[in-house]
């Protein structure tokens, strides 16, 4: 196997592989592969309902709280959200980190009133901004933060408290990674293709009342609650998505849950931070310490001619996607939970012989 450090899509576990890869063609003695099925049907109703609830309780039980599989990516959601929730005479706060803050602000403002509160602008997102003295008007509708900046490599240590008002995650590139407190948030939401499973399903869990009230003049299919009162079965799912996800939710059990996977997740990323540092500025992480990413580090090096030899040199090793999001440049590994620490090492011990003969 390839040492994967794709953004997304990205390594899935190899057990998770085998395992669909075993029961591919036959599912559970049916004669038919999950894709071949009537998703009204009870085979795969209880695939369907076994990731919700395993979701949930992998996220502390999520009383109140309620997962919906739909499509369309978190790009869909970055409207989906507005559509739903910012009401006439209401406005939406948004915190600008990063690229995908960028996103999720403009989709924002095609819908509705939206501010932005807190952003990082002044030192080009290498750092989540500062939090501590944020001020929410009594009209605010939301407030939405990007909890990992996959692009330049952020991520936040601690989520504000926003008391009445409904505090919203993009988690799409740290959900599962590590353990928070689901009640802090309203609503989160994460294109699969990172932690999660394959691209193609887009996972949502919200604090019922919140998404039981979707206003009717919008599109039957952009409503939550269409999709909260049908179980995500009001058109046809993404099926074998949905099924990967809940194979690889197995696997994060199987690793000791969320705080395993934290553990061994702190431990990689501190293997290659730990070499960053210590290379004598040969390497250089461009982000603000306490705003590090433990999912998607992000590195320079002293030119980017020597950058495009690290590419090349890596590639010839196995290496897979180690370069930087195109729009910033520069390397970028990204550590999601499947891939093993053995690739992690691997990849530090690289970079030791990299810097060796070039430095
Ligand atoms: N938000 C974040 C933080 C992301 O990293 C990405 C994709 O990389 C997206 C949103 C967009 O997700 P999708 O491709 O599922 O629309």
């Amino acid at each position: 196997r390839a040492y994967n450090f794709n953004a997304g899509p990205a390594a899935l576990p190899l057990q998770v592989l085998e395992r669909a890869q075993a029961e591919f063609v036959d599912f559970r003695n049916s004669g038919m592969s999950i894709m071949e099925m009537s998703h009204r049907g009870k085979v795969y109703e209880e695939v369907h309902n076994e990731a919700e609830s395993r979701l949930l309780s992998l996220l502390g039980g999520g009383k109140g709280y309620k997962v919906l599989f739909l499509q369309g990516g978190a790009s869909t959601q970055f409207a989906m959200l507005p559509m739903n929730l910012l009401s006439e005479g209401k406005v939406a706060s948004y915190v600008h980190s990063g690229s995908w803050a960028d996103k999720a602000i403009k989709e924002a403002k095609l819908i509705g009133q939206t501010n932005v509160v807190a952003t990082s602008e002044a030192n080009k997102f290498m750092s989540i901004p500062d939090l501590s003295n944020i001020q929410l008007s009594d009209d605010t509708a939301y407030l939405h933060v990007t909890s990992n900046e996959t692009i330049e490599g952020t991520q936040y240590q601690q989520f504000p408290d926003t008391g009445n008002i409904p505090l919203i995650g993009d988690m799409s590139s740290d959900i599962l990674s590590r353990q928070f407190d689901l009640n802090q948030f309203g609503l989160i939401y994460a294109g699969a293709q990172k932690n999660l499973g394959p691209s193609g399903v887009t996972v949502v869990i919200a604090r019922e009342e919140l998404i039981n009230n979707s206003p009717k003049n919008i599109p039957t299919m952009l409503r939550y609650n269409t999709h909260s009162s049908n179980n995500s079965l009001y058109n046809t799912p993404p099926a074998f998505s949905v099924y990967m996800v809940n194979e690889v939710l197995k696997w994060v059990e199987e690793q000791g849950a969320l705080e395993g996977i934290e553990k061994i997740n702190r431990k990689k990323a501190q293997l290659i931070y730990d070499t960053i540092d210590n290379s004598g500025g040969f390497y250089r992480g461009p982000v603000e310490a306490g705003s590090r990413s433990i999912m998607n580090i992000t590195f320079r090096l002293t030119s980017e001619e020597l950058e495009n030899q690290f590419i090349k040199e890596s590639e010839l090793e196995g290496f897979v996607g180690l370069k930087g999001h195109r729009s910033v440049g520069g390397l970028r590994a990204s550590i999601y939970n499947a891939v093993p620490y053995e690739s992690c090492k691997a990849l530090a011990d690289f970079m030791s012989h990299f810097q060796k003969t070039h430095g």
